[in-house]
């Protein structure tokens, strides 16, 4: 790993003071977080402490209203920045995985590698082929996505997500809209990921895997960050109270 130069194969983030307004409703208050190349963090906190706009704000999927947030050393909101170029190196896993019906797996691996990266067919499909076998999805590539589980659609989009090669995976509940049998092999899938040095920021309700993969945890609450640390400190050691009555709904 290479720190923060602009080829470097990982990106940090460093996020300062962020704030977010809808209208008069501020959403985030003031967030300072960071994630080193290489890092797992996970992000957790009730629904509407505004886990997913922070996210969102990493890639520019929504605009800052205050603050800085540097991804790979550039700031994002640098009106310098190219932005096309910044999302193309970091994937972003949604709870709706959100696969084209009317394409193959395969091909919903090589669409924006075609489009995006300008690779050629065949590149494309080697490099999609590899990440579906990657995801152990490798027979079901000639599928479409209603023929598979929610669980292994959510491995076709991070196949669909790695095949453009990202510095930095933002996954945003990835597991919560899945059959719980079916869990389990995503949470595997971004273990490996994680295993293998892939810069990670993940907002998640699963406290097992937060505890085990995660390198810190952040626990956020009404637009602020309430508590962060080591996963075996926050989640088995929280000091606030509202970390705890937390943790109480969850587990
Ligand atoms: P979380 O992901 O932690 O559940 P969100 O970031 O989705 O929280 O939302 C935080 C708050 O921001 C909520 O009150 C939500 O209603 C509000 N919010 C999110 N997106 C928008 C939007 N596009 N327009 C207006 N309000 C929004
Ligand atoms: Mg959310």
């Amino acid at each position: 790993m290479t720190g923060t130069s602009e080829n470097a194969a990982q990106f940090g983030v460093v996020i300062r003071g962020l704030r977010k307004s809808y209208g008069s409703n501020e959403v985030l208050k003031g967030i300072d977080l960071e994630v080193a190349p290489g890092e797992v963090v996970c992000l957790i906190g009730p629904s509407g402490s505004g886990k997913s706009t922070l996210l969102r704000c990493v890639n520019l999927l929504e605009e800052p209203t205050g603050g800085a947030i540097e991804v790979g050393g550039r700031e994002v909101t640098d009106p310098d920045l190219d932005i096309d170029e910044l999302r193309r190196h970091v994937g972003m896993v949604f709870q709706q995985f959100n696969l084209f019906p009317h394409l193959t797996v395969l091909e919903n691996c090589t669409v924006a590698q075609l489009k995006v990266l300008r690779r050629q067919k065949a590149e494309a499909e080697r490099i999609a082929q590899a990440n579906l076998d990657r995801v152990g999805l490798g027979a079901l590539a000639g599928r479409y996505p209603d023929q598979l589980s929610g669980g292994q659609q959510q491995r076709v989009a991070i196949a669909r997500s790695l095949s453009m090669d990202p510095h930095l995976m933002l996954f945003d509940e990835p597991t919560s809209a899945l059959d719980p049998e079916t869990v389990g092999d995503v949470l595997a899938i971004m273990r490996q990921l994680a295993d293998d040095g892939m810069t990670m920021l993940v907002v998640t309700h699963e406290m097992e895997f937060a505890r085990v993969v995660a390198d810190r945890v952040v626990f956020m609450d009404g637009g602020v960050v309430v508590e962060e640390g080591p996963a075996a400190q926050v989640i088995g050691n929280p000091q606030t109270p509202r970390m705890q009555d937390f943790l109480k709904r969850v587990i």
